[in-house]
């Protein structure tokens, strides 16, 4: 039996003793820990979903006294009621160490100046990259979600060495940058670490052609439920998010919910170390592509190559299923096109009709209407041929798009208003 194991057998223990909603779960299956005695044996275990999760609000799932809790985080809330999740001071340790090793394999040193964009609230991202990379012995910049303004303002001032936020607010700030006459590509910017949405392969393109061809760009993994980022590091070689080996995962069919060995599937993680809040066979809803080759970094750690989406971002458009990701990859090909785009599903008459908006890169009052009109007819046509469905793209002047504040809402279904 290896070290893991043993610890996940624990846990299980534990969490069948303190946990009445999860061992209800398994009761319900007829199966006790001891049924339990190696890691193919967890297939028998039920999957916990985000509803178990919210049953006997807010603190039903916690396996500690709310004695021991020191702190809470909560999810954004913007698909129902926001999941609480508490830590204790061992899982702000255990945090700490996972943030410490994130930033490893980023290459950030303790000689590093770390601006952090992300929100400083219930938010994971802001408190937990402030607690680890102190740890590091980093220089601190905590802007915090403020405007884009102040925090060119401080990156340019303080000379930051790295910068951590999400991949659009990243391009926000060069376009905002560009406005004020900024060249950041002479800043001392030497690494981007995003998260907290799926970065593509366009989107790093997009990202070095901003800031720089030397700067890596890499990007990190996690969720709320399991404290934040760090599930899925990305080292220096860019080629996708190494799996921490501190928990265990697995992959589903996203339809069946059943184990498969495709190298595509749903993710399925279980906490192993997470003391306040830990989650057995948690089924995530993220779609991700596995490899298991080796990275030259040495690490044999599976790596998410590709994130094809949530499994509730799937589109249905007259019957074709369709990613978000997909859509996002397509439309970024075009040189063109801006990194601002609105994906709009409506019905007439029983037909799907997909609309597309997208920034044009320029002002549109400078180019020829009938260069932006044969444009749509080329990128409408070649839409068609790769995904076997009609669209109608709508070239938009560039800022026209508002960015959401926190997690980008790319799609807006509006057949499901129509009820
Ligand atoms: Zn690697």
């Amino acid at each position: 039996m290896d070290n893991k194991f043993k610890d996940f057998k624990k846990e299980l223990n534990r969490v069948y003793r303190k946990n009445k909603i999860y061992k209800e779960k398994m009761q319900e299956q007829g199966i006790t820990p001891e049924d339990i005695n190696s890691w193919e044996d967890i297939k028998k275990l039920p999957l916990t979903t985000k509803q178990d999760l919210l049953k006997d609000y807010p603190n039903g799932w916690n396996c500690v006294p709310t004695s021991k809790i020191k702190m809470y985080h909560s999810s954004s809330g913007t698909t129902g009621k926001p999941l609480i999740v508490g830590l204790t001071e061992k899982d702000i340790e255990f945090r700490k160490e996972t943030i410490k090793e994130d930033a490893k394999q980023a290459g950030i040193t303790s000689e590093d100046t770390v601006e952090i964009c992300y929100g400083f609230g219930m938010f994971t991202g802001g408190f937990s990259f402030y607690e680890g990379l102190k740890d590091l012995g980093c220089k601190i910049i905590p802007t915090g979600a403020m405007s884009t303004e102040m925090q060119l303002f401080y990156m340019q001032k303080l000379q930051a060495t790295v910068l951590l936020s999400s991949p659009s607010h990243i391009m926000h700030l060069y376009e905002k940058a560009k406005e004020l006459k900024i060249d950041v590509k002479k800043l001392p910017i030497r690494i981007i670490r995003v998260g907290s949405e799926l970065l593509t392969e366009t989107m790093r393109k997009k990202i070095k052609d901003a800031w720089g061809e030397d700067v890596s760009v890499t990007q990190d993994y996690g969720m709320t439920e399991t404290l934040g980022p760090g599930l899925g590091m990305e080292c220096i070689y860019e080629n996708g998010m190494h799996l921490n080996p501190n928990y265990y995962f697995e992959l589903i069919d996203p339809i069946t919910k059943l184990p498969t060995e495709n190298e595509i599937g749903e993710l399925v993680v279980t906490t192993i170390y997470n003391e306040c809040f830990p989650i057995i066979r948690y089924a995530t809803n993220d779609l991700v592509k596995l490899s298991k080759e080796k990275c030259p970094c040495g690490s044999t750690s599976p790596r998410i190559v590709k994130f094809l989406g949530r499994t509730d971002d799937m589109l249905k458009v007259k019957g074709v299923k369709i990613f978000v990701s997909q859509i996002e990859d397509f439309l970024f090909m075009h040189p063109y096109f801006n990194h601002q785009y609105e994906i709009v599903i409506s019905k007439e008459e029983y037909k799907d009709i997909l609309t597309i908006n997208i920034e044009y890169k320029e002002n549109l009052i400078n180019v020829p209407k009938e260069k932006i009109a044969s444009y749509k007819i080329e990128v409408e046509q070649e839409f068609k041929n790769k995904f076997g469905i009609t669209s109608q793209i709508n070239i938009v002047d560039n800022k026209t798009i508002k960015p959401y504040p926190g997690k980008i809402i790319r799609v807006r279904d509006l057949r499901k208003l129509k009820r």
